[in-house]
């Protein structure tokens, strides 16, 4: 999980909620038009880097046609309610997230992550808070954790992006062991400069061309950083 910084809400979907507003129609998430859903994705899934808010793997907009809500696009990207979904915060965009599939295409149900194994549980941890994520750490076999009880029951059990079947944890420790083997094949055995490490840990909060942050990033800075504040010639 990295930090989340919302933009502003995209303008259709603006109009679409003050609409409703002045109308004196509660407007429902589930009557918004397809085109203007398909905005909003898009304005979440940037914001966020094209990963997921929870588990960081790569999300992406290619399916459009998730009003037919066929199983293959309910399965790739969801946009999520961080707060159960009610009649106030529905619509609120900072309650907003988009999320992956969650591992729920024909996956029992102790093997689902994210919003799919969340379900209409309320999370303590929040991305969108820089403490919250600052409280986040991560062992070199790729486990996601924190010392916060509450924080670290939300990975676990939660969110479930630990399971020892999922690819996950897996997943992350590959992304760390490929950033590790790429700084040795440049040092070999030698401590990197503190310019290498810095621009490695810039690399990989920033956005590429694409507009995406790169998958597991969490994992890497957190590695990063720990090796420039620990950094000594
Ligand atoms: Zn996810």
């Amino acid at each position: 999980m990295i930090y989340i910084k919302k933009n502003s809400p995209p303008k259709k979907f603006v109009e679409f909620v003050q609409k409703n507003k002045k109308a004196h129609f509660k407007a429902h998430f589930d009557d918004m038009p397809s085109d203007v859903k398909q905005i909003l994705r898009e304005s979440l899934l940037k914001e966020q880097g094209y990963l997921c808010a929870y588990c960081m793997s790569r999300i992406n907009i290619e399916d459009k046609n998730t009003e037919q809500n066929t199983t293959k696009n309910k399965i790739l990207n969801k946009i999520e309610h961080y707060v159960p979904r009610n009649s106030e915060n529905e619509l609120d965009y900072k309650n907003l997230l988009a999320v992956c599939g969650g591992n729920s295409f024909g996956n029992e149900e102790k093997h689902q992550h994210c919003d799919t194994k969340k379900g209409n549980k309320t999370l303590k941890i929040n991305p969108q808070n820089k403490y919250h994520i600052s409280q986040i750490s991560y062992k070199p076999d790729g486990t996601i954790y924190s010392k916060n009880k509450e924080f670290d029951d939300d990975l676990n059990k939660v969110l479930n992006l630990n399971d020892d079947e999922g690819c996950l944890k897996q997943r992350r420790k590959e992304a760390l062991d490929t950033l590790k083997s790429e700084i040795h094949k440049i040092y070999k055995d030698k401590t990197a400069t503190l310019n290498f490490l810095k621009k490695t840990l810039n690399f990989y909060t920033s956005l590429n061309e694409k507009g995406e942050l790169q998958p597991y990033c969490g994992i890497l800075i957190e590695y990063l950083e720990k090796k420039i504040n620990n950094w000594h010639k």
